[in-house]
């Protein structure tokens, strides 16, 4: 049992939570009543949270933990799509086993020391990279068993009519978790589309594509996997990513297809970073911004979780593995209300990856994050580094931050030292 002292939630209230076998036993008002003795017994699990908010830890739906930090090595010339997937096959042959799994294990900590204690990641199977991605990936997924809660979607290159769905099919029994692919590039989209729902279907997994990521307003392909999802009530989850052409439909459109969206219980990720990056370059004015519909989807009530995508890689170069920096682009250039965007970082990516919902509420599994910050907003806002990370009620990641500022002063050559910002520390440790 341990105690999370003087946290700020969501909505402003201070509160003691209590941690009990990795979940939230109690949530009370902060500090004692007046007048009472300090708690008699502390436990080395508890923490002085004042100054901090506590959020449910960070859900990153959609990265592609194989192709991380690999920017350097691999240039995105045109700085589109099509360019990023050169880039990368440019250095398939350098992309060993060994390689990925060092640069998996890489971006996981960055995602872990900010707060993300869940990842679905897609993985490049067959073509130049076979499975040996998919088996780095496996290895990292057991590995990390317990710190992060790791999902691995097989992403397939076209055609799926061909050897690729065979490939999909033998990386399900190799250990992936759900078939991905990207329909929009293949020469039959919609047969592609149907092709990964029976494989989806046959193995009794979930199915999360890469859908429609292009700004041509004739690929529409999120259309066909909705009326094909209600139409053979698919009975696992399905998640569309990106869904950059429903964005440059016209409103009646984007309403209608929204709708048969919510009806098939279709979830849609959105990636703003990646397709602000990538699309809309041969539209050097007015540039569109990429996102997906979000209002329309939000108002016909689909799930829209927001995620980062790349992290340092030729299809997004600045990627940094924060989600915080996910929601404030879904403040900036999502349109959403601060709230609704830290939502779109935590709760919605929970429903998208079928993980137990988290609250700061008795009951809820302890998946938590704590950023030194007066409130939600500014927490949002600084998206400062200063974080602690709970898994399953367990502190699995610190951060802490020290800044020298040097000041208008009498003494001008002085150098002083700010006041360090308060670090989460053991109740009762020596000051
Ligand atoms: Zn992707």
């Amino acid at each position: 049992m341990s105690w999370l002292r003087s946290a700020r939630t969501i909505d402003g209230a201070l509160v003691d939570v209590e941690i009990t076998s990795g979940r939230i036993a109690q949530v009370i008002p902060a500090g004692p009543p007046p007048g009472a003795s300090p708690p008699s017994h502390v436990s080395p699990g508890d923490c002085d949270l004042a100054g901090y908010v506590l959020l449910p830890s960070f859900v990153e739906p959609h990265a592609h933990l194989d192709k991380a930090l690999t920017a350097s090595r691999a240039p995105n010339t045109t700085g589109d799509l099509l360019g990023a997937i050169q880039a990368m096959q440019g250095i398939a042959d350098t992309l060993t086993k060994q390689d990925i799994k060092r640069r998996a294990e890489t971006a996981i900590k960055i995602h872990l020391a900010l707060g993300t204690t869940a990842i679905r990641t897609h993985v490049n199977v067959g073509g130049p990279m076979g499975m040996r991605a998919l088996e780095a990936l496996v290895e990292v997924r057991e590995r990390w068993r317990g710190l992060v809660d790791l999902q691995l979607v097989a992403l397939v290159s076209p055609p799926l009519a061909g050897q690729p769905g065979k490939d999909l099919r033998a990386a399900l029994k190799e250990g992936a978790d759900v078939v991905g692919a990207a329909p929009h590039l293949d020469p039959q989209p919609d047969r592609a589309v149907r092709i990964c729902l029976e494989t989806a279907g046959e193995a009794g997994v979930p199915m999360d594509l890469h859908t429609d990521e292009t700004l041509n307003p004739n690929m529409l392909t999120l259309s066909t996997m909705a009326d094909l999802v209600s139409e053979t009530k698919f009975p696992y989850p399905v998640t569309a990513s990106h869904c950059v052409s429903l964005a440059v439909q016209g409103r009646r459109v984007q309403q209608g297809v929204s709708e048969q969206v919510a009806e098939a219980g279709i979830t849609v990720v959105t990636l703003p970073q990646t397709n602000l990056y990538l699309q809309g370059r041969d539209h050097p004015g007015t540039t569109p911004r990429g996102l997906t519909a979000i209002g329309p989807l939000r108002a016909a009530g689909v799930t829209v979780a927001a995620g980062g995508d790349n992290l340092r890689d030729p299809f997004h170069p600045v990627g940094r593995g924060d989600a915080l920096e996910v929601a404030a682009l879904m403040v900036t250039a999502g349109h959403l209300d601060p709230r609704d965007a830290i939502q779109s970082v935590t709760d919605a990516p929970r429903r998208a990856l079928g993980l137990p919902r988290v609250l700061i509420a008795p009951g809820s599994p302890a998946d938590l994050v704590a950023i030194s910050a007066a409130d939600a907003l500014e927490a949002l806002g600084a998206a400062g580094a200063q974080r602690t990370v709970w898994k399953a009620g367990r502190i699995v990641a610190r951060t802490t931050v020290h800044s020298e500022i040097t000041e208008p002063a009498t003494q001008p050559t002085a150098l002083r030292s700010t006041a360090p910002q308060q670090t989460p520390r053991p109740a009762g440790a020596a000051e």
